[in-house]
């Protein structure tokens, strides 16, 4: 992991703390000259359908633990099956949202910046998510933990750049789900403030027209101990949902060719809610979750 605490020198961010030599050798290379227009990142200047599950490196042994990278649009599931894996593969799941989140609400310096941007669903300047994603890998790296899936990043094609710069990605997984699914999903989704469990309340049930299939996706509903906590994301409602589904198309699905053609994307179109998507995705990595089986059978 400590390859990946070369990101800050490589992306020469602007340090938040500059308590770390690594951090200040970037600050004074920086030549950012209005800092409140970096927060924001700018526009970019330029089932299952495995791309060869024989040919992805599908790494998951213990001295090589996986590198992975979750891609998706807002709603897909990203944080989910990620989450799930990461406790499959005991690796650190590694959301950049979440890392934006946890820096908006300790009111640092940023946090009222970051959260206008954030709540109008546009993406946080390269540099900024760099930044906070070094200083999480920096800490587990300190608590001995190795490999990640991350989630959420990259979004831009310079983070991938940058990413493809300073260590090796295993497998890029690209989860996908109709667009109208997206959406409900996004306004459906609730969070205990308590504990950080997601749920969701939408229940979908889209019929099949036209040779398509139908979907339908039950609600996840929290424990009786969480559903007095739960709190909706300012950027989940329908106007903002929209947008970042814009953002996602124009910064981020260059980044799913960036992956395509270097031969790590795994395309893995969702069926459905977890009942029907996590054995299929399990399959698609050539993986089995002995627990899931054992559950599955009481
Ligand atoms: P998420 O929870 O992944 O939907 O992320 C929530 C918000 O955090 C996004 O809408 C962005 O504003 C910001 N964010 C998360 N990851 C990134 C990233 N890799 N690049 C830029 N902004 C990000």
């Amino acid at each position: 992991m400590a390859v990946l605490n070369r990101l800050l020198l490589r992306v020469g961010a602007r340090a938040t703390t500059t308590s770390h030599s690594k951090f200040r050798a970037f600050s004074s290379s920086c030549s950012i000259v209005n800092p409140e227009a970096d927060l924001k990142a700018s526009p970019p200047s330029s089932s299952s359908s495995l791309l060869g599950s024989k040919l992805l490196p599908l790494r998951q042994d213990h001295h090589h633990p996986v590198q992975w990278v979750f891609l998706g649009c807002p709603g897909v599931g990203k944080g989910t099956y990620a989450s799930r894996l990461s406790k499959l593969l005991r690796v650190p799941h590694i959301a950049t949202g979440d890392l934006v989140r946890d820096e908006l609400s300790s009111s640092g310096p940023l946090s009222s910046q970051l959260a206008e941007i954030v709540n109008q669903g546009q993406l946080v300047s390269d540099e900024i998510i760099i930044n906070l994603l070094s200083k999480r890998l920096e800490a587990g790296e300190a608590k001995g933990e190795s490999g990640f899936i991350l989630d959420g990043f990259p979004r831009t094609i310079r983070q991938a750049e940058i990413l493809e710069g300073v260590t090796d990605i295993d497998l890029v997984v690209n989860l996908k789900l109709r667009e109208e699914a997206l959406l409900a999903k996004c306004i459906g989704r609730r969070i205990c403030s308590e504990c950080g469990g997601n749920y969701n309340v939408a229940c979908i049930d889209i019929k099949g027209e036209d040779g398509s299939p139908g979907m339908y996706m039950a609600p996840l509903l929290p424990p009786p101990h969480c559903a007095s906590k739960l709190i909706t994301r300012p950027d989940d409602t329908e106007e903002v949902v929209k947008e970042r589904l814009r953002i996602y198309y124009e910064m981020t699905q260059p980044v799913e060719e960036f992956y395509r053609s270097r031969g790590k994307l795994l395309e893995f179109d969702l069926p459905g809610g977890i009942p029907e998507s996590w054995p299929k995705l399990l399959q698609a990595l050539h993986l089995e979750d002995h627990d899931d089986k054992q559950s599955a059978a009481a």
